[in-house]
């Protein structure tokens, strides 16, 4: 039976049945959720059906990091063969802990993510995911070689090398975060490579955001097809949710990961089809489980069926993290938004940053800083300065406010080898003046 390819009763059947398991597992072995039951006066017979599962309160992060570094487990720790973490750039990172059974639960999800991306043993993929407590590397390793793709372990970093070991070995499909496939493609070109002479076929990409404009960029510039996949480290890593090149979003493995979507204001579940925070349960993992995770991403359930005769359902691509969202001057921005703008103009490159100016702490005002595409641009004034109003005025009417400008040379903003980094704070304390 192709699990891509259940029927309603089917899906609804291993939904129930992985439901009321996971629940009494956490109920009966983790603490945390022994706790969380009790206090909300719920017990696993109440809670563990598609028609009652509301009923039990949300996982946060915060309460994942208040239960550094084991208090999730709910095996003894003899039994986890596998630690992983995310990186914790705001506050203690979130651990999960894996036994053997969930890192084959894990690899079987990413194996399927890879199917639907087109991958076969026939190709070769090179991993450029960091190798780590970053669950991306690990992660798409194993469900690649369960496939029998010819794996390239490469990890992150050591661009150069990276490109030259990859037009050797003829690898086809490239693994990576799309910010580092612009990347590599930027220096492929600076040692004198075509990237479209590589010959890479599909580009597997997740970990951030990848935009339509970036998608289409990096399809031009390595010739590959661009598949988005998502995942994240608390609920088991890549391998949630991928597309399968019919560019109608991603499908999720929803007979694994039980998913809701909600309103982050009030917690409502919404219908099927509104946009709201999506909410995930593995059904299936045994040394951390979460319940109802809330993983701050906005996305939307596309009501439409897939044409590729999938039965899983889609999941529209993310903007962004609700953490990502600056508010500034009572408006609310996501980066992605501004990407969108910046894309329509040929003159300026992908590479982009937003700069919080704060002062005393408090964010006073945005600067969004883009590279121009062409050397020698900067010297060019009139042109520059028109460029700049064309840029600001379709800043203001899609965002609703004016950011700052800063029209930057090429190559002057940091790269990145993983997930880019957007947004950057800086302390300007004479700002008004
Ligand atoms: P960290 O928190 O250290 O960045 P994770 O890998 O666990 O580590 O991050 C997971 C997050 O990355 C998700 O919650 C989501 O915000 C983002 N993400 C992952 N894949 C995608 C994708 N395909 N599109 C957009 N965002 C993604
Ligand atoms: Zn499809």
């Amino acid at each position: 039976m192709n699990n891509d390819q259940l029927t309603a009763e089917e899906r609804l059947s291993r939904q129930k049945h992985g439901l009321a398991k996971v629940v009494k597992h956490a109920y009966n072995n983790s603490p945390f959720y022994r706790r969380l039951f009790d206090a909300a006066g719920l017990h696993p017979e109440t809670v563990a059906t598609p028609e009652s599962f509301h009923k039990l309160p949300f996982t946060t992060k915060n309460d994942l990091r208040g239960a550094y570094p084991y208090g999730m487990a709910a095996v003894p720790l003899d039994d986890i063969v596998r630690i992983h973490a995310s990186s914790g750039t705001t506050g203690k990172p979130i651990v999960a802990g894996y036994t053997r059974s969930d890192l084959d639960y894990w690899a079987q999800s990413v194996t399927r993510i890879c199917e639907m991306a087109g991958v076969t043993k026939k190709d070769i993929a090179q991993i450029s995911f960091g190798y780590g407590l970053f669950t991306g590397g690990f992660g798409l390793h194993y469900g690649l070689e369960r496939l029998g793709a010819t794996v390239v372990p490469f990890s992150s970093g050591n661009t150069e090398r990276q490109l030259s070991l990859m037009k050797d070995f003829k690898t086809t499909v490239l693994v990576s975060t799309p910010s580092f496939a612009i990347y590599m493609a930027e220096t492929a070109r600076d040692l004198g490579y075509d990237p479209l002479s590589f010959g890479l076929k599909i580009g597997m990409f997740g970990g951030e955001p990848c935009s339509d404009a970036m998608r289409e960029e990096i399809e031009k510039q390595w010739g590959l097809k661009v598949t988005s996949n998502y995942g994240l480290t608390e609920v088991v890593g890549p391998g949630i949710s991928g597309e399968c090149g019919q560019r109608t979003g991603m499908h999720i493995l929803d007979d694994l990961y039980y998913h809701e979507i909600i309103n982050p204001q009030t917690g409502e579940v919404l219908p099927r089809g509104e946009a709201g925070e999506l909410v995930l349960t593995p059904l299936f993992k045994e040394g951390f489980p979460v319940l109802r995770y809330r993983t701050g991403d906005i996305t939307r359930i596309v009501p439409e069926p897939c044409p590729c005769g999938r039965t899983t359902p889609l999941m529209d691509y993310i903007t962004g993290r609700s953490d990502d969202m600056i508010i500034i001057k009572g408006v609310n921005i996501f980066p992605s938004q501004i990407e969108e703008v910046l894309a329509a103009f040929r003159e300026v490159s992908p590479h982009y940053q937003l700069v919080l100016l704060k002062d005393k702490g408090f964010i006073k005002d945005l600067e969004v800083q883009v590279e121009l595409a062409q050397e020698g641009f900067t010297d060019r004034y009139k042109e520059l300065e028109l460029l700049g109003n064309r840029i600001r005025q379709r800043l203001r009417s899609t965002l609703s406010m004016s950011p700052r400008l800063k029209l930057m040379e090429p190559k002057s903003l940091e790269r990145t080898t993983g997930k880019a980094k957007r947004i950057v704070e800086m302390e300007v304390p004479d700002l008004e003046k």
